[in-house]
């Protein structure tokens, strides 16, 4: 059969989505990607933000006008949120959040499905990775949250924390790894509290150490995590350079009266301390953030010290966000709305100061090597453009001969040059270009 699976949103939704297309997989169907016909649409909705919504709503519509015949099964935060709705969208099934891991098996329970009739791993490709999916894999290691922020949906739709078991993670690590994949990123919805639903108080921790000494994973990176689940000693495990150094490290507000309103446990002081911290032990470290504006009851003066805060972190990424109220979240009820307005020029502000630091960020490494792990090619000439990821999260492009086949390496570049959103490399299957030459083809950007 031939099964498309699809999502929106956060690398968690994208983690579920590519261990269902493995398990999809496994049993023997055939991995689709966009524009390849499919029996089985699975599509994977979010519903963090209004825009969210809108945009989960618009993708299924799109679904369901472009691949008529397909049966749709639609689930995630969206449609755990508002299942009628979902529905009324000309989805064939909404599946809640709860039965999501046991999408295979559902299927198969309601006829949706027949049982694979093609040899059970004869779907993956040459290199063991899936068609349709990426080459890093997304590894979902713990779901929901125990917090309150009182702008947050999302624990309304994933309930409170729980995590899987070290041993099944391990598992499923070195399954990864023999099937090709060069890097593992762990994702959940509170990725810090890992663990502590089991009695573990660093969890965590006690994971990536499991898996630095049990797997031979090239690359385990780790998704977003809260300031406050961090403690200095977690960053020691950053000595092994299997462990990619980027943090995602959602800040949310960079003013302690708009952090208290957000219920979020932490403060300018605390979250300085933990960067610190961090870049004190991890050479070259990114770290990205998420930031919301306009969020009730931010005055000029609040939105002023959050920006001043944001520079003086001097982030490597910015992920703006303006404030929308959703219902059942403690701060749709807040007073003090922020005018329209302001909101959005608070939103470009924040967003010119986001570019900003992001080109300060990559111009540190012009004149430098980068360990890349290369994912896709475009035609370029006579050969093509490489695109791949550094290990500080940084997009790296370089050009090489058409007969070079880098998908999937991990391989060296040396930074030549930097322009918006990406980095000049030259690797060493480089070839002599225009690409690289000053001010040639930037545009092209
Ligand atoms: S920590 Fe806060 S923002 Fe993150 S999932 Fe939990 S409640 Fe939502």
């Amino acid at each position: 059969m031939r099964i498309r699976v699809d999502s929106i949103g956060c690398r968690l939704n994208i983690g579920e989505m590519d261990a269902l297309a493995r398990r999809f997989a496994v049993k023997g169907h055939r991995i689709v990607g966009p524009g390849e016909g499919a029996d089985l649409v699975v599509f994977n909705t979010c519903a963090v933000t209004h825009i969210a919504s809108r945009k989960s709503r618009k993708v299924i519509r799109q679904l369901r006008r472009t691949i008529p015949n397909a049966k749709l099964v639609v689930t995630g935060c969206y449609a755990e949120l508002s299942p009628a709705a979902t529905k009324s969208l000309g989805v064939d099934l909404v599946v809640p959040n709860t039965d999501k891991e046991r999408l295979p098996e559902l299927l198969t329970e309601r006829g949706f499905i027949a049982p694979g009739e093609a040899v059970p791993g004869a779907a993956l490709d040459h290199q063991g990775t899936l068609p349709g999916v990426r080459t890093r894999a997304f590894l979902k290691v713990q779901d929901g949250c125990n917090n309150r922020c009182t702008f947050c949906i999302i624990t309304v739709a994933r309930g409170d924390a729980r995590s899987r078991s070290v041993a099944e993670i391990i598992e499923e690590v070195r399954d990864l790894v023999r099937l090709g994949y060069q890097e593992v990123v762990l994702t959940g919805v509170h990725l810090g509290s890992f663990g502590r639903d089991h009695g573990a108080a660093h969890g965590l921790e006690g994971l990536l150490r499991a898996l630095l000494r049990d797997t031979d994973v090239p690359r385990v990176r780790l998704s977003s995590l809260e300031p406050w689940d961090l403690r200095p000693e977690l960053f020691d495990l950053w000595s092994d350079p299997r462990v990619l150094p980027h943090l995602h490290l959602p800040l949310q507000s960079g003013c302690d009266a708009t952090l208290a309103r957000m219920a979020r446990n932490t403060s300018q002081r605390e979250f300085s301390a933990i960067v610190h911290a961090a870049r004190d032990r991890i050479p070259d470290l990114g770290i990205s953030t998420d930031v919301i504006v306009g969020f009730p009851g931010e005055c000029d003066a609040e939105f002023e010290e959050s920006l001043d805060f944001v520079r003086s972190t001097e982030f490597s990424r910015l992920h703006v966000f303006r404030y929308s109220p959703r219902e059942g979240t403690a701060a749709a009820t807040m007073p003090g709305r922020v005018d329209p307005q302001a909101v959005t020029e608070r939103s470009e502000r924040m967003h010119r100061l986001g570019a900003e630091l992001d080109t300060r960020f990559r111009r540190g490494f012009v004149g430098r090597d980068l360990e890349v792990l290369w994912e896709s090619s475009e035609p370029f000439g006579d050969g093509a453009r490489w695109s791949g990821l550094s290990g500080n999260y940084l997009r790296v492009v370089t050009d090489v001969p058409a007969e070079a086949d880098l998908r999937n390496t991990i391989q060296p570049a040396t930074i030549v040059g930097a322009m918006p959103g990406a980095l000049y490399g030259r690797s060493a299957s480089s070839v002599e270009t225009d690409l690289f030459a000053p001010g040639q083809r930037v545009a092209a950007y």
